[in-house]
């Protein structure tokens, strides 16, 4: 049996995880993450890359708690992508750097004057018919469109850049892989794995909806887990002379949430697929694959009836969202931590407040006394695998 020391074991490479290694491992602690499955390839592949700041929280007219949580994300996320931030992030591909919200009609009065109220107006701009982009010009759209300033990035370039520097500390192990924990008093002494014994000073579980199964492997029962599922669309033209426009959009109706919201993904091969969330991924969870796909198209139908689409090849994908229990499953605000002596639970509940995440954890390791220690390399590394972007093999 080999022993590895580490000063935080971290479990589960997804953005939460990645995001912690990564700041622990720069600011000089000896941080190590485990991942059983692929890098990313869990809700962080899944996500449509938006880095939110709130504002689509706040289509009811009002700025919730989560609209106020999370309005510093965008701009800690450009410090990142700019070389001065947390995490360096300048090699990572930036799709869009801002939004578009759109609505089939003009908005209710309420909504017109939220956007135009202070909270709003600095992130959310109207586009004056003159400026707007080609797919908006046609004489039938008669709606209302706004700038949303806030970027979408691709999610794979960012998994690249926080993986690439610290990969020599990213434990690989196979999907059946058995966690066996040894526990002295409240604390959690040592984890063995494919007969390696790992001691760390803090554990901290970013595994998703994974998170449940290592909670139950060690016989705690709070905090709950929820698992929001979604049944997002994708589609792609099946003639490569008339791909679909680069679109990154909200589509708005009266309700609180949008009802599509639209982001583009390149494949390998140079094709635009559009990737399709927002209220028909979570009213069409229920729905057959065929049934989505027919909800979507007649969607589209109605939400861009000027577009003259292609002829398109579709596929649906089913992902859970993993988060904290909430009553009644809503949403939650926040990014979340709860800690159990030297084992830290946690869920970001959105990409976009991976930083924040980090930081809370941080300040909570700081507190429970972590040190920096020097420490050897992990013994026998497995290759890493990294996780392939959905758009790639969804169609196949
Ligand atoms: C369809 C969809 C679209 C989204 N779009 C956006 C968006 O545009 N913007 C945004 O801000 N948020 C978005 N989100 C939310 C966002 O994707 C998630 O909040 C975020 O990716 C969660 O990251 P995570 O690292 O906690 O979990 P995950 O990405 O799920 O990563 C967990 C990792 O842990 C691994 N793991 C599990 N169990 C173990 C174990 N026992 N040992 C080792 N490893 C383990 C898994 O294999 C996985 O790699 C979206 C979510 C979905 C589902």
């Amino acid at each position: 049996m080999a022993s590895y020391h580490t000063d935080v074991l971290i479990i589960g490479a997804g953005i939460a995880g990645l995001w912690l290694h990564n700041r622990l491992n720069e600011q000089g602690y000896h941080a190590t993450l485990i991942e059983k499955n692929t890098i990313g390839g869990a809700q962080t592949l899944s996500a449509q890359g938006i880095i939110h700041g709130g504002s689509k929280y706040a289509l009811n007219g009002l700025l919730s708690n989560a609209a106020v949580a999370i309005s510093e994300m965008p701009q800690c996320w450009h410090a990142c992508l700019a070389g001065t931030g947390d995490v360096d992030l300048t090699q990572a591909t930036i799709l869009t750097d801002h939004q578009l919200l759109w609505s089939k009609n003009q908005l209710a009065a309420k909504m017109t004057s939220f956007f135009a109220s202070k909270a709003v107006r600095s992130k959310m701009t109207p586009v004056t018919a003159s400026e707007r982009p080609a797919l908006f010009q046609h004489p039938k759209f008669k709606g209302a469109l706004y700038q949303l300033n806030e970027p979408v990035l691709d999610i794979p370039s960012v998994l690249d850049c926080l993986v690439t520097p610290w990969q020599h500390r990213i434990i690989q192990c196979a999907p059946n892989t058995t966690f066996n924990w040894q526990q002295s008093n409240n604390d959690i002494a040592s984890l063995t794995i494919d007969k390696l014994t790992i001691t760390a000073q803090q554990i901290v579980l970013t595994a998703g909806e994974g998170n449940q199964d290592l909670l139950d492997s060690l016989n705690i029962d709070t905090p709950k887990m929820q698992r929001r599922p979604l049944q997002m669309v994708l589609c792609k033209s099946q003639d490569e002379n008339k791909p679909l426009p680069k679109l990154y959009a909200h589509s708005l109706a009266a309700g609180t949430k949008p009802l599509a919201t639209i982001t583009s993904h390149t494949t390998k091969h140079g094709e635009t697929v559009w990737y399709i969330g927002g209220d028909i991924a979570e009213t069409g969870v229920e729905r057959t694959e065929a049934a989505q796909i027919i909800a979507a198209q007649t969607l589209l139908s109605d939400i861009l009836p000027w577009i003259d689409l292609p002829k398109l090849d579709w596929a649906t994908h089913h992902v859970n969202r993993a988060e904290p229990e909430q009553s009644e499953g809503s949403r939650p605000d926040t990014a979340f931590v709860h800690s159990h002596h030297n084992l830290h639970i946690t869920w970001p509940t959105k990409l976009a407040l991976a930083p924040d995440l980090s930081d809370t954890v941080i300040k909570q390791l700081t507190q429970a006394g972590l040190t920096a220690t020097q420490q050897p390399d992990i013994p026998s590394p497995l290759p890493i695998k990294m996780g392939e972007p959905l758009w790639e093999f969804a169609f196949t």
